[in-house]
């Protein structure tokens, strides 16, 4: 007897994903400490733990120092809760991310609505990994593309950019002898980047005509900043330098996210840095957005864990 599942993806989406434990925090003698509560999960174990017919999924979260050796015999007093609209462990896999990812966002795209997918996390958590992925698991880009390429006929012409925001400085990845690039906002606020390169998506035989015109589209893919550097002020010299710059994207975006989330504030400050005025006709309003927040299993990690689950919760209310 199996559970049917629905997701229901509405303009944002808060989805996080748990690596698996790697060798390094098993030598350290670390262990698991964080829970999802995927469907695999629920429809294993959920009846077992009075969570039965309760779909939401969930992380749990133990305090490790009151972790009681087994998941199902641990004080729910000492664990915490965090709902999301998906959640991925170790036995989830690229394609399964991409399904409830950038899947439904691929339909946004094509029907005329900008997007932004972001990958958020500590260093280490796995944001490359699901944003890229290796040759053997390609991640997000590589299964997007596929997927838009697979809706596409040759209505549609794909344009490609690749850009680094580093310290405030806008680079050209495609370009990077180039110099620095500035943001541009023109009289009806769409945002764009004088300079920039792009390519024409490389599947070009499928893609040539520019018909009218009548749909435009912007999907950004975004590999964050470890967000640990967010809150490390112990950095000094150069390291202090681009502890704040990088402080500057990741604290505007989370203020942008909050006033997004907040049911009361009307105002949403995209000016505060260089990421937030670059997303802004992309975050909010019509355009769709998902955050995939990573983070480590490890007990090691805890602190660092739970600041990422409260931030993606945050978010989960835009
Ligand atoms: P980040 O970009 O957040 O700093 P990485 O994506 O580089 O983290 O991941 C750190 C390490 O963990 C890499 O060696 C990566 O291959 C591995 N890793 C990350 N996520 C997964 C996963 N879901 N499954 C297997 N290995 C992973
Ligand atoms: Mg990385």
């Amino acid at each position: 007897e199996r559970f049917v599942f629905s997701l229901e993806l509405n303009n944002s989406s808060v989805v996080v994903r748990v690596r698996p434990l790697n060798t390094a925090e098993k030598a350290r003698k670390a262990f698991q400490c964080v829970f999802p509560l995927d469907k695999r999960v629920i429809e294993d174990i959920m009846t077992d733990m009075n969570y039965k017919n309760d779909l939401i999924q969930r992380v749990l979260l133990v305090d490790p120092e009151k972790f009681e050796n087994n998941i199902l015999r641990q004080n729910r007093q000492h664990e915490r809760k965090f709902e999301f609209d998906a959640t991925f462990g170790a036995v989830s896999n690229q394609e399964d991310v991409h399904e409830t990812t950038t899947g439904p966002i691929i339909e946004s795209v094509v029907q005329g609505y900008n997007a932004t997918v972001f990958a958020y996390g500590a260093t280490g958590s796995g944001k490359t990994f699901t944003m890229i992925g290796t040759k053997e698991r390609p991640g997000l880009m590589t299964l997007m593309t596929k997927t838009l390429y697979e809706k596409l006929d040759n209505q549609y012409q794909v344009l490609l950019s690749y850009m680094e925001i580093y310290n405030e400085i806008i680079r050209d990845l495609l370009n990077p002898s180039g110099g620095d690039l500035e943001l541009l906002e023109d009289e009806r606020g769409n945002i764009r980047v004088p300079g920039l390169s792009s390519v024409k998506a490389p599947n070009l035989s499928r893609v040539m005509i520019v018909k009218n015109q009548a749909l435009h589209s912007k999907l950004f893919m975004i590999d964050l900043a470890g967000s640990e550097r967010a809150s490390n002020t112990q950095n000094r010299g150069i390291r202090l330098k681009e502890g704040a710059a990088i402080n500057r994207s990741l604290l505007a975006l989370g203020n942008v996210i909050n006033s997004l989330a907040s049911k009361t504030t009307k105002y949403v400050n995209y000016r505060d840095s260089k990421l937030t005025r670059l997303l802004k006709d992309s975050l909010g309003g019509t355009a769709r957005t998902c955050m995939i927040a990573h983070v480590t299993p490890s007990s090691s990690n805890f602190e660092e864990t739970y600041n990422t689950l409260m931030y993606a919760s945050r978010a989960m209310n835009i």
